[in-house]
């Protein structure tokens, strides 16, 4: 078969072709269209995640161990309870995990259990009445009782030695929260990990002020994990934006965390052509300055990545040598939630180059970055709304006078990594080419 480029339109009816001609049973070759990325690796020198032997999934994965699949229960049974057997499943259509194990979807009031509901938690815990304390008794041990149901539905642990892969360009993992705990080897790619919404978030309160909504599920969760390649994901709040949610106590009610967060002692990971969009906080890494077991750890390479509509973490890093570059951010017009993008905390070491900001009049290029107890970053051919500046003199000029100003020496410079474009370059191509659906 001649490779010949084919339109999006083209390619979609020849996947429709090719699907009615395996529907039938007549034996048709490997698609010329879609590459098969089962027993992809990642590239010697892209990123952390090539470090000290580099990052293969399940690209050993026996035959026996190659699995497409289409429900929950498929996904859940071809990961088997995180085990690090060998494995590369691929994602056909759009999976929803908060099913049951017969593919009957499940929301909210099918989880709430004793008693819970959302009116008499609110009337319970209103800081007018309640006070400041933690949430305690029947309606918080309902919530509890009635979160667990759901997480025993949408919390789904990745094992070592795993590579999870979209097939074609309409993967999605819809309402899931990936995780990949304590285990090394995984490459996760070409899917859409999509709105992982909780149904009970836990009111946070704060003494002496505002409190807060506290989420449960970040889309995809690494926490000591190690050796982890995620590349073309796209991860967002899909129809179920946070900015839509109500007013609770004075406080959005938030129904999502993180998108990728990782933390707890993660290390050695790159995130590359992904796409992070509609979402507040996008990229935790490291999740509280006094987890000192992190140093030297959080080594992270961040490149070729769309933030679009993102209020805040993008990435925001404690102890962490991360790179970052060329990735694009898109602040739309209208967006007065927000915040910043980089996050400068505790005894981080983000070594920036040449990454794209375009943003509405109303951001300025001091907002682009906060320090949250940081001391250095390094930053080199940022553009700004197609300007060059220089994020770190802007930075120390207009800092809030709690913060202390940033040096420019991080500590270290990054080895493993592909061509270095410019920002505008980079932008571009990121613009076409990031996220699920758009390997080519
Ligand atoms: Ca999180």
């Amino acid at each position: 078969m001649s490779i010949m480029p084919l339109s999006r339109r083209g390619r979609r009816a020849l996947q429709v072709a090719l699907g009615i001609a395996l529907l039938a049973g007549i034996g048709v070759p490997a698609s010329a269209d879609a590459r098969d990325l089962s027993r992809e690796t990642l590239a010697a020198d892209d990123g952390w995640a090539a470090a000290d032997g580099g990052t293969t999934g399940g690209a050993a994965a026996d035959d026996e161990h190659v699995f497409t699949v289409r429900s929950r229960a498929e996904l859940v049974r071809a990961l088997d309870g995180g085990s690090a057997t060998p494995k590369i499943i691929r994602i056909a259509g759009t999976i929803d995990a908060n099913t049951d194990d017969e593919g009957r979807h499940l929301d909210c009031a099918d989880y709430a259990t004793d008693g819970y509901s959302l009116k008499k938690y609110l009337a319970a815990y209103d800081p007018r009445t309640w006070g400041s304390a933690k949430p305690s008794g029947p309606q918080e041990e309902a919530r509890q009782a009635s979160a667990a149901r759901q997480a025993e539905r949408v919390e789904i642990a990745v094992g070592a030695n795993t590579t999870i892969v979209g097939l074609g360009d309409d993967a999605v993992l819809e309402g899931a929260s990936l995780q990949v705990k304590d285990v090394g080897n995984v490459i996760i790619r070409n899917v859409e990990l999509r709105d992982a919404y909780d149904c009970f978030p836990v009111w946070q309160p704060n003494t002496g002020g505002l409190g807060d909504w506290k989420t449960a599920y970040d889309n995809l969760w690494l926490r000591g994990a190690t050796h982890v390649w995620i590349d073309h994901v796209t991860a967002s709040d899909g129809d179920h934006p946070d900015a839509d949610e109500p007013t609770y106590f004075g406080r959005n009610f938030l129904r999502h965390d993180g998108l990728v967060d990782i933390t707890n002692g993660s290390d050695l990971v790159t995130v590359s052509w992904s796409r992070f969009a509609d979402h507040d906080k996008a990229m935790l890494v490291g999740n509280s300055d006094s987890a000192t077991g992190d140093r030297g750890k959080l080594r992270i390479t961040l490149h070729h990545n769309e933030f679009e509509s993102v209020v805040q973490r993008a990435p925001r890093v404690r102890f962490g040598q991360v790179h970052v570059y060329n990735n694009r951010y898109v602040v739309p017009e209208g967006a007065h939630d927000y915040r910043y993008s980089w996050g400068v905390g505790a005894e981080s070491a983000i070594y920036a180059e040449n990454n794209a900001f375009t943003t509405p009049g109303h951001v300025e290029a001091a907002d682009l970055v906060k320090s949250w107890n940081g001391s250095a970053l390094h930053q080199t051919g940022t553009l700004f709304n197609g300007f060059p500046v220089d994020l770190l003199t802007i930075n120390n000029a207009y800092n809030s006078g709690s913060e202390r100003d940033l040096t420019a020496d991080v500590g270290w410079t990054p080895a493993l990594h592909g061509r270095i474009d410019s920002a505008a370059t980079a932008d571009h191509d990121v613009a076409r080419g990031a996220g699920a659906g758009r390997i080519r």
